[in-house]
């Protein structure tokens, strides 16, 4: 696949967003500041967006702030976030940010790469998501639909997912990548589904060949 042809579905993709992708529902589910976007990404790593968007609008509504998260004592903010799996991890990490943040940042989340990258608990993805979100910076967050979309499209060949982001930083102009990872994942989430793909009523079937007939 060209370059431009993969531009071309990015266009057509970014139209037919549907506004209930699980995507959409979590973008819209609290009020966006860049420490409410960093928590919510730490959140939604490895579930469902559906459960990361109901946690955080019951966390939010409780605590908004580095100080507030640190307030909540550590069982009861492990309750809060159950739904999102992995709960004790999360709430450890996410006041172990929470601290930082407000030790070595002055409250304050960084609009860095590196100084994101600098907080324990935070990846790359999280931090290319933030610098996006909260900051409009361009940055490509790359996650399993990603990765798997963009390979079976045949647009890149990559292993794992730093492979990918390599790869497509290379290959997309910097004005598409704030818009991929939305616009993919949540194709991904609601019509090239990774079992049970909807091709009958997907938009780009010319420029795929792994089409289910
Ligand atoms: S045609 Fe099917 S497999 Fe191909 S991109 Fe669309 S949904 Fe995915």
């Amino acid at each position: 696949m060209t370059n431009s042809e993969f531009l071309e579905i990015l266009e057509i993709l970014q139209k037919s967003v549907p506004s209930n992708s699980p995507s959409n529902i979590l973008k819209n589910s609290f009020k966006r500041t860049p420490f409410t976007i960093l928590i919510a990404t730490l959140l939604s790593l490895r579930t469902k967006d559906e459960f990361t968007a109901k946690v955080c609008k019951i966390l939010f509504s409780i605590a908004n702030t580095p100080q507030e998260i640190l307030d909540i004592p550590i069982n009861r903010l492990e309750e809060i976030v159950k739904a999102t799996g992995m709960y004790r991890k999360k709430a450890r990490v996410i006041q172990e940010v929470s601290f930082t943040i407000i030790d070595r940042f002055n409250g304050v989340v960084p609009n860095s790469k590196k100084e994101l990258l600098s907080i324990k608990g935070v990846g790359e993805k999280t931090a290319n998501i933030v610098l996006n979100n909260a900051f409009n910076i361009p940055s490509i967050a790359v996650d399993t639909h990603v990765h798997r979309i963009t390979n079976m499209l045949g647009f890149i060949d990559t292993k794992n997912n730093k492979e990918t982001l390599k790869e497509l930083e290379r290959k997309v102009p910097k004005e598409y990548w704030s818009r991929l990872n939305f616009t993919i994942v949540s194709f991904g989430q609601t019509i090239c589904l990774p079992r049970g793909a909807k091709c009958d009523i997907c938009p780009i079937v010319p420029y795929c060949h792994s089409i289910k007939k």
